[in-house]
């Protein structure tokens, strides 16, 4: 019933995609197109031939630059913020730092970082993601959300938290697809969970937010979506979102961009590979001579796959922040109930070497001038899963199912004919292209226009995974 009465709605105006550009508009995936392999290949320049870890070839770290400081230059330096900050943190450290922590600095340092000062997404930006290429996306975590509501018994006051939800446009869409479910809107108090404070102010004007002096200004104040009046405050970390009440989380295209420790097999075992500075003042990837912190969750990790699958690999990427946000959220949800949808691209087991970047809709090298490129790595659903059992007996975990059966059993089928009813040719060609963007695999058979601008599907790729409280039995669509 609920969702015959959504797919009947009045289409709004629909968002264009933007077919028109010239760019291929990549999504993080579409690395997949353009090899066979399971494993995503990484472009050359990040490949580490030089760090293998043969006995003629030994790996040292070069301190002295700690104790001798190079002689002071007065050519001016044309590193960026980002980049001084980094060979900085190398230099009066006194050695190199893991991938995780350029990642995380590269992504989010307060100041430089990636995602803090701009807006990254769509034909404009770096990337495109789901909730950019069609507004059937929101909608249908939109029906995702009110079906989880309904089974958790239809509470009055609902926490519906979204982690990193970039520029607010899959809350927007699940708000307006919504819109006309007045209990389910009116329970809502809605908590963006966002670093990044141009983001922040994109999300609040997405959301049509009013603050409550009544002026539509900053986002530290109380405001409201006019959407729905529906309350929304913003923070910067999922532990500073009230807890006490049942909690519905998205997290979309989020766990991707936590940072991951890379490992490497070599004769003295596994090896965390880490990145230093040149003499000539350039990044390199270096392997640690001893065992890093970051080696506990390595063994974590391995502990929980099958000897094989690990045996196999001679590289391998663990993500210790993606496990804690995992443990953090579980817990939550086991005590106040309620669940969460976790939707990235990854694989369903250890995953070996996925870091990429991306710069305007092309793959670069992950060294090359950092906080000017995405970048993002596979998401290992099955550590996610072992996280959030070792949390809370009172949680299940389901999935993960591709995003095309996700969006197919909520019926994404009924709600594109519904629009397609009432559309000028041109929605019609975007709904169409958009579609098959969100459920597709490989390239769209319909497509006409250049190849290098076919529509690539991110179907198979993409997957859903839910965190439940126990009480609220299965959640659909993971029947
Ligand atoms: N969900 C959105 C955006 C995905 S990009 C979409 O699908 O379009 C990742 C988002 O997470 C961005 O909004 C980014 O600023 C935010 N983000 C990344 N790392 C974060 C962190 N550590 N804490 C909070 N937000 C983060």
């Amino acid at each position: 019933m609920l969702m015959k009465l959504l797919f009947q709605q009045t289409p709004k105006a629909y968002r264009l995609l933007s077919t028109q550009s010239t760019l291929p508009l990549l999504n993080k995936c579409s690395v997949f197109s353009y090899c066979s392999s399971s494993q995503p290949k990484i472009p050359p320049s990040n490949s580490v031939e030089q760090l293998q870890d043969q006995p003629n070839n030994t790996i040292s770290i070069d301190r002295s630059g700690l104790y001798n400081p190079t002689e002071h230059s007065h050519e001016p330096s044309s590193d960026s913020e980002l980049v001084k900050h980094l060979k900085g943190i190398i230099k009066f450290r006194g050695g190199p730092i893991s991938v995780a922590e350029y990642m995380e600095e590269v992504l989010t340092n307060p100041k430089a970082g990636f995602y803090i000062n701009r807006d990254v997404f769509g034909a404009e930006g770096d990337f495109i993601t789901s909730p950019e290429v069609s507004q059937m996306f929101g909608e249908m975590v939109g029906v995702w959300a009110m079906c989880l509501w309904e089974q958790m018994g239809q509470p009055k006051r609902v926490n519906l938290v979204e982690l990193g939800p970039g520029r607010g446009t899959l809350m927007a869409d699940l708000l307006h697809g919504a819109s006309k479910f007045i209990k389910f809107t009116e329970s809502l108090h809605i908590h963006m969970v966002e670093c990044s404070p141009a983001l922040q102010k994109l999300q609040h004007q997405r959301l049509k937010c009013m603050d409550e002096d009544g002026t539509a200004e900053g986002v530290d104040k109380r405001s409201r979506s006019t959407l729905t009046g529906t309350p929304v405050s913003w923070h910067a970390t999922l532990e500073q979102v009230p807890t006490g009440l049942p909690t519905i989380i998205v997290a979309h295209e989020f766990y991707d961009a936590l940072p991951v420790h890379q490992f490497q097999r070599g004769s003295r075992g596994w090896c965390e590979k880490m990145i230093d500075v040149t003499e000539d003042s350039l990044f390199r990837f270096v392997l640690s001579p001893q065992p890093t912190p970051a080696t506990l969750y390595l063994m974590k990790r391995c502990k929980w796959a099958v000897p094989e699958e690990v045996e196999k690999l001679n590289q391998i990427e663990v993500c210790p922040k993606a496990m804690d946000l995992t443990y953090t959220l579980a817990k939550r949800i086991g005590a106040d109930g309620g669940g969460a949808l976790i939707i990235d691209y990854g694989l369903n087991g250890v995953v070996s070497d996925s870091l990429q970047a991306i710069r305007k809709h092309k793959f670069v090298n992950i060294l090359d001038n950092p906080g000017s490129a995405d970048l993002s790595a596979y998401v290992d659903f099955a550590s996610i899963k072992y996280s959030a059992e070792e949390a809370s007996d009172d949680v299940s975990v389901h999935g993960p199912i591709t995003q095309s059966q996700f969006l197919g059993s909520l019926g994404i089928n009924f709600r594109v004919e519904a629009l397609l009813q009432n559309c000028t040719d041109e929605q019609a060609e975007s709904l169409r292209t958009g579609y098959w963007r969100l459920v597709g695999d490989g390239e769209a058979p319909f497509w006409e226009g250049p190849e290098e601008q076919a529509p690539i599907g991110m179907g198979t790729r993409y997957m859903a995974m839910s965190i439940v409280n126990k009480k609220q039995g299965i959640p659909i669509p993971f029947q």
